[in-house]
């Protein structure tokens, strides 16, 4: 059974060719710059290439460039559509509609369409995006969402309500929802079997450390709490997200500085984090160059964001009575081992004794916590495109 994956934005289009047979990727690649121009840049997993600048003025010219590549181009993988067994798609926002992934029918796009209002920047392109797949892919082909926000539906009342006047989550459903859902359920997942027991026994807190981040705490295979909350804003220090933040400072900033709702929402989005801090930039690898070669300001951000994350980690060991392991996953989390060891560093109390060495390997998954450890650390590297695939498998499985 072969499955596209399907990930859009509003402009790009990132997708993988999944055989389920051994969960292998046997092409991927992204169409870029929807809307402005166009660009293709397709792998096929021999290592041929398509990279081409194209015409792109909607998702639906993205999806016939990328069946071409597919099928017809010097790079092609498979000889045509009907090879495909199934397509499916990343959604950021679920809400409280969505608790797991379903088959794509008229009704669900046009669900995902009108929860835009709660994510923006994302599920209008991904309505776009079905409706765009839905006419190019042949029409025998089930098309499957998957949700960010789904994993999180387990959330009690006390994790997600917001202590706001009670009219506003009847009214505008103003809560936590949590992301990167997807991502926790892989590695809370793999975890659980590197330790060798069952997912429904086991309390973890998986950190996603990428640009974005978030923390969540696992607790018996469901997710209780999870620091993104209406949108992924909230929480941790990101790259260029500023976190939590006393709300005050919004309106206080606001009338100084006379900004609108937008300019305060940009300055939020895309001016602060570590980006803000340091001044130098929102990539992490840039920042540690920067605090090595003495630049103070720098240092400073690496150390906010490691601070919030080891405290979220202790405030999420209390939340579940207790943490079996600790898993880091994404761009950071996988591969930053100085900030692995400086979060790492504040977990004594938890008995967490780390080992240099494995903390300083890349690219598999593996523990890095020393046999001492009582609490044992792993890296994971996520893959939400594998998750998504056999959600989709299963569901046409049954
Ligand atoms: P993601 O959003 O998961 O793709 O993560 C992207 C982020 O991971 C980048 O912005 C970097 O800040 C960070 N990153 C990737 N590789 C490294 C590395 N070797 N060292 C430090 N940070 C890294």
């Amino acid at each position: 059974m072969i499955i596209l994956v399907v990930n859009a934005g509003s402009s790009s289009l990132k997708y993988q060719l999944i055989d389920m047979a051994d969960e292998s990727v046997i092409a991927k690649g992204n169409c870029d710059r929807i809307g402005i121009d166009g660009h293709i840049a397709h792998k096929a997993a021999d290592g041929r290439t398509l990279d081409e600048d194209c015409a792109f003025p909607t998702h639906t010219e993205a999806f016939m460039k990328l069946v071409e590549a597919l099928t017809v181009s010097d790079a092609k993988v498979i000889d045509s559509m009907d090879q495909i067994s199934a397509v499916g798609h990343r959604i950021v926002q679920g809400a409280d509609i969505f608790d797991k992934s379903v088959l794509v029918t008229d009704e669900i796009i046009d669900k995902i369409d009108e929860l835009r209002e709660l994510a923006p920047v994302h599920n209008h392109a991904h309505a776009l995006a079905l409706r765009a797949c839905k006419s190019v892919i042949p029409a025998n082909v089930p098309q499957v969402v998957v949700f960010d926000t789904a994993f999180h539906q387990t959330m009690p009342e006390r994790a997600y309500m917001y202590a706001l006047p009670y009219e506003y989550y009847e009214k505008y459903k103003i809560r936590r929802y949590g992301f990167h859902g997807t991502s926790h359920r892989f590695v809370s997942e793999e975890v659980a079997k590197m330790l060798g027991r069952p997912y429904e026994e086991t309390k973890t807190v998986t950190c996603h450390l990428g640009n974005g981040g978030s923390i969540c705490a696992v607790r018996n295979g469901k997710s209780i709490d999870t620091t993104m909350g209406f949108t992924p804003l909230e929480g941790l220090v990101m790259g260029t997200r500023a976190g939590d933040i006393d709300a005050a400072v919004i309106t206080y900033l606001m009338e100084k500085e006379n900004l609108t709702a937008a300019e305060m929402d940009n300055i939020l989005n895309k001016q602060s984090g570590v980006l803000g801090i340091s001044g130098v930039s929102s990539d992490f690898r840039d920042i540690e160059e920067a605090s090595e070669a003495g630049n103070a300001r720098a240092g400073m951000a690496l150390d906010v964001f490691a601070y919030k994350v080891a405290k979220r980690i202790g405030a999420y060991t209390a939340a579940m009575n207790g943490v079996d392991a600790i898993v880091f996953t994404a761009g950071l989390g996988e591969n930053s081992a100085s900030t692995r060891k400086e979060i790492c560093d504040y977990l004594g109390y938890l008995g967490v004794h780390i080992d240099s060495y494995n903390n300083s390997l890349r690219g598999k998954a593996m523990e890095i916590s020393a046999p001492d450890s009582r609490v044992r650390v792993f890296v994971i590297p996520t893959n939400e495109e594998l998750v998504i695939a056999r959600d989709t498998k299963e569901l046409l499985d049954k």
